[in-house]
């Protein structure tokens, strides 16, 4: 009896890695029988997480990867909260509400006050929904017309993969306007030609996930009145402003894309992008109650109370969308617009000294999208590397800085790309800045792609 206290004893002031978990391997792919002491399976996994990338050097993301103390608070506060369940967290609900009304009024809304829209898990799902509403209304006015309505087809530009699996999961076809190496964007000519009387919208994303750039909404909308005039065929607009919805009202106040433009219907955009809300939340609104159709609402009754609810999930975290709410009230116009602009103001430097330092073209430097950069090796130069040996060389120092092809019709142009986020300091630029120098004298050095002399190759061989 006493020799056991003494061995259970010993056992609880174990080291942690000399523990009884620890010192052997765990299992992975099978549940044990019996239970681990939660400071040991801790470990654990916090070990295993260890070997994942640093999300702050990852340059490839929209995502926020930075929160204040007070955002990791209410986090930690809103464990609980369920957003779908609006009768037992009726304030949360009414926090999420208050958000909608505000992106309403940031983005324009004639009446702000009685639009609807709802937050989501992401763009991806607000794009859905929004996808879905110009679907039902095209339906309706086609049925209301007496004609067919099983031949639908939207318009975009080069757009993220979330419209294309709207597309595929909805049957409808994506007529995704392809790139030339004189254009990136949709243009008004270029949706005008694909217009037809199945065309349930025209989507153009405000800060493009390939380049960073705005599509030209207002231009677009005005061909798009024009089309009515001359052809009877009226079609809607839903802007993807996943990044753009949260850059453009602070930083470009001038630029028309939202509901000033009554062709606009909904809109989306990410509060875990540039809405710096942690991840977990999207947000989509419609201009005026009417575009949303009715039939896409379900009325929940047990949960107490009746609730209306119009998303693909039904239970779903609430605290990302309290911390938007926090973000809104903390921040205010002149904290966004503060942010936003020193991540315009890095990204325009990176894109002068990323130029200076070899063969490289920016196709996007920061001006007239989100902020970002995004470049190519320069037209006819073979440097003996290309993008992708950069990467790959970057990620030796942590650095995700993507390299990969363009959407149709430039699949073999290779492009390099750079989100500023929040947390992207100037002097991270300037660390960032000396690792891209010695990767390309690292580069220069040891030339991946030049093939090599016979003489080289012999000497691999003796
Ligand atoms: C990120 C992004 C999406 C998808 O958004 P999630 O919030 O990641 O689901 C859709 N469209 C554009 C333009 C994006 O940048």
């Amino acid at each position: 009896m006493i020799h056991q206290r003494n061995t259970v004893r010993a056992s609880l002031n174990d080291d942690v890695f000399a523990s009884n978990d620890l010192s052997v391997t765990m299992p992975k792919y099978r549940m044990h029988e019996h239970e681990h002491e939660p400071h040991h399976v801790r470990q654990v996994v916090v070990d295993e997480l260890m070997l994942d990338g640093n999300s702050r050097q990852n340059l490839a993301t929209f995502c926020q990867t930075w929160a204040e103390p007070e955002v990791r608070e209410i986090m930690a506060l809103t464990l609980d909260k369920n957003m779908v369940d609006k009768d037992e967290y009726p304030q949360t609900a009414a926090l999420e509400e208050r958000c909608v009304h505000m992106l309403a009024d940031l983005w324009n809304s004639p009446d702000a006050a009685n639009t609807l829209g709802t937050s989501t898990t992401g763009s991806s799902e607000a794009a859905m929904l929004g996808g879905m509403a110009l679907l039902w209304n095209w339906r309706r006015r086609r049925r209301a017309a007496g004609a067919s309505s099983d031949r639908p087809n939207l318009i975009c530009g080069p757009v993220q993969i979330c419209w294309h699996k709207f597309a595929r999961y909805w049957d409808v076809e994506l007529r995704e306007i392809p790139m030339e190496s004189d254009r990136l964007l949709m243009t008004p000519a270029e949706v005008i030609k694909r217009v037809d009387e199945n065309t349930i919208g025209v989507v153009p994303t405000l800060g493009v996930t390939f380049t960073c750039q705005y599509e030209p909404v207002e231009a677009v909308a005005q061909a798009l009145d024009q089309h009515l005039a001359d052809t009877g065929i009226d079609v809607p607009m839903h802007v993807d402003g996943a990044s753009g919805g949260f850059t453009a009202p602070f930083c470009d106040p001038e630029l028309v894309w939202d509901f000033r433009l009554p062709r606009v219907k909904s809109i989306n955009t990410s509060g875990h992008k540039f809405g710096l809300a942690p991840l977990g939340v999207g947000w989509v609104i419609w201009r005026d109650s009417d575009d949303l159709p009715e039939e896409l609402i379900f009325n929940v009754n047990y949960l107490g109370g009746n609730m209306p609810t119009f998303a693909l999930n039904f239970s779903r975290p609430g605290g990302q969308i309290v911390a938007q709410y926090y973000n809104l009230l903390r921040l205010g116009r002149e904290g966004y617009r503060k942010i936003h602009q020193a991540g315009y103001e890095n990204a325009q430097y990176l894109a002068a000294e990323i130029a200076k330092l070899g063969p490289f073209e920016m196709i996007y430097d920061g001006r007239g999208g989100i902020p970002g950069l995004a470049w190519k090796l320069t037209d006819g130069v073979e440097p003996g590397f290309t993008l992708f040996d950069v990467a790959d060389r970057l990620r030796m120092s942590g650095w995700q800085v993507p390299a990969y092809t363009l959407p149709p019709n430039l699949e073999d142009l290779a492009i390099q790309r750079i989100l500023v986020r929040h947390d992207f300091s100037r002097d991270l630029a300037d660390l960032l800045l000396d690792d891209y120098r010695r990767a390309l004298a690292h580069l220069a050095k040891h030339r991946p792609t030049v093939p090599l002399s016979e003489e080289e190759a012999g000497s691999f061989h003796h």
